[in-house]
């Protein structure tokens, strides 16, 4: 007997979908994740953006899943209970690019995107009074819509979790064998075993492929960087603003986050798979490229230089089985990957329904979200304080986090222990001074709910330990 039906290699958005839907089908799943928290690759760097879907080919997966995973959103998030910004997106430009929002207005109505219409001078600059001043048209799709990447990609794992799923972080697979049609899948000193395997490694894929003797998948790899400014700049845009597309990408856009930021970004430049570091001409092109679009960004509100890897391979995904086994493999999953992904996940799970996966019966567990002090009214705030009094003391002043919306954190579902997998579940350390003040508090508040001593606290994994003692400055 082997210990899982499925096993997925990698929590990306894409392994996530596929073990939410797996686990709400009743089916023993786990999700193995390299890194020490699920959402650790380019799903934890990028726009946030649910796409309408008029960019991709027509006929290509990416069109396909494009649209059907924006259908598929409201009503995930809803489940979920994470929140999702439905205000739209535009694409802008002046006189000269009205023929290419054209062409991506018929793009659109081939792939099926619904709603979209052209939008003049005028409209456009009262929704947007901050569009440079040449731009004259845009292209609005109200389908478009803003999610953080990273919480629901945690909100997928932690449903799958509390739907009988299990998920080992820390866990990179560097073997697999196959002994009677049943795989073992090693990281190190570890193993696990299944029916069948799912690879989502991102990065990883070719690597992972490599294992089982699946093909090798053609990938280059592109590194889009952003600037992100602090929430005084709330109300800058309201949608997400992108220029006309070119051969290259969607170009620089101007966005609104999900929690009241704005962010400038991505560029895209080829680059090695696992480099995110931002450099000082990526940030010149970057306030070049934004300024075609929208007038005067305060860039001294700039609290965060980031950048994601987009792993590409030629103008498609890749979602195949390796022939005569049940192994499945995703590659290529570039933009747009992470609107893409629940409905990527639909198809993975039917192609394996087809081959012989069973569904179970199963009783769906609603995940819990986590309390946000910040939205809740005076009176339940008082209330909760009465009870819990660690909801009354503030660890981080720029976002408002108490001590108890940490423990919480600490507490759910992929008890995470890293300062960065707490900050992406209740937003310690994301403000204005970026850790600066709250972060030896955090650290405090992880080591005593934890038991690690503060100096073997990590901020992502392993080798990232924030505070040097004599042992570690020797
Ligand atoms: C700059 C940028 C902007 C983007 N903007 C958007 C957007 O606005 N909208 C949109 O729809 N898409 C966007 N995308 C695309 C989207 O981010 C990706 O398509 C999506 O995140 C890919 O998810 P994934 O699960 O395939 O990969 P990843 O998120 O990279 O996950 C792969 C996981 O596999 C793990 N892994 C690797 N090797 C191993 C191993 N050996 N063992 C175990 N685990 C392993 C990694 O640690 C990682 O966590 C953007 C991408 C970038 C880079």
């Amino acid at each position: 007997m082997q210990d899982f039906e499925v096993a997925i290699i990698g929590a990306g958005i894409v392994g996530a979908c596929i073990f939410s839907e797996l686990t709400r089908k009743g089916v023993k799943t786990v999700l193995l994740e390299a890194g020490s928290d699920v959402s650790n690759g380019s799903t934890k760097a990028n726009s946030g953006l649910v796409h309408a879907g008029y960019d991709p080919e027509p006929n290509t997966l990416k069109a396909r899943f494009n649209i059907r995973g924006n259908q598929l959103y409201p009503a995930m998030c809803a489940r979920l209970k994470v929140d999702i910004l439905q205000c739209g997106t535009l694409v802008v430009a002046n006189e000269n690019g009205r023929e290419g929002l054209n062409t991506l207005y018929e793009r659109g109505l081939i792939n099926g995107v619904q709603g979209m219409r052209i939008i003049e001078r005028d409209e456009l600059h009262e929704m947007e009074p901050n569009l440079a001043d040449n731009i004259d048209i845009a292209l609005f799709a109200p389908t478009g819509a803003v999610v953080s990447p990273y919480l629901t990609c945690i909100a997928l794992c932690e449903e799958g979790v509390v739907n009988g799923g299990t998920v080992k972080v820390n866990f990179k697979v560097d073997k697999i064998n196959k002994n009677n049609d049943i795989y073992e899948i090693f990281a190190q000193n570890e193993s696990v075993t299944a029916k069948y395997v799912v690879n989502c490694a991102g990065v990883g894929a070719n690597e992972i492929n490599a294992l089982v003797g699946a093909p090798q998948v053609p990938l280059s790899y592109v590194k889009g960087a952003y600037l992100l400014l602090d929430k005084s700049q709330q109300g800058f845009v309201h949608h997400p603003i992108f220029p006309l597309p070119t051969k290259l990408g969607k170009g620089v856009l101007a966005t609104p986050t999900l929690h009241g930021n704005i962010m400038f970004g991505p560029n895209a430049i080829p680059c090695e798979p696992h480099d995110t570091t931002v450099s000082a001409e990526n940030i010149a092109e970057i306030k070049e490229k934004v300024e075609l679009s929208v007038k005067k960004p305060n860039y001294k509100k700039v609290i965060k230089l980031f950048a994601g890897v987009r792993v590409v391979s030629g103008n498609d995904f890749v979602i195949e089985k390796q022939d005569n086994e049940n192994f499945y493999y995703t590659a290529g999953i570039c933009s747009p990957g992470l609107t893409a992904a629940p409905a990527i996940a639909e198809y993975v799970v039917e192609k394996m329904h087809e081959n012989g996966l069973e569904f179970k019966p199963h009783k769906f567990v609603a995940r819990k979200p986590y309390t946000c002090t910040e939205k809740m009214s005076k009176k339940d705030l008082k209330e909760l304080i009465k009870t819990k009094p660690s909801f009354g003391k503030i660890i981080c002043r720029c976002e408002k986090i108490s001590e108890g919306e940490i423990l919480e954190a600490l507490n759910s579902p992929l008890k995470p222990v890293d300062v960065d997998a707490i900050k992406r579940r209740v937003r310690p350390t994301m403000g204005r001074c970026q850790g600066g003040f709250c972060l030896p508090k955090v650290i405090k508040v992880i080591s005593s709910y934890t038991g690690i001593p503060p100096e073997n606290v990590c901020l992502n994994g392993a080798g990232s330990e924030i505070i040097l003692d004599d042992k570690n400055t020797k």
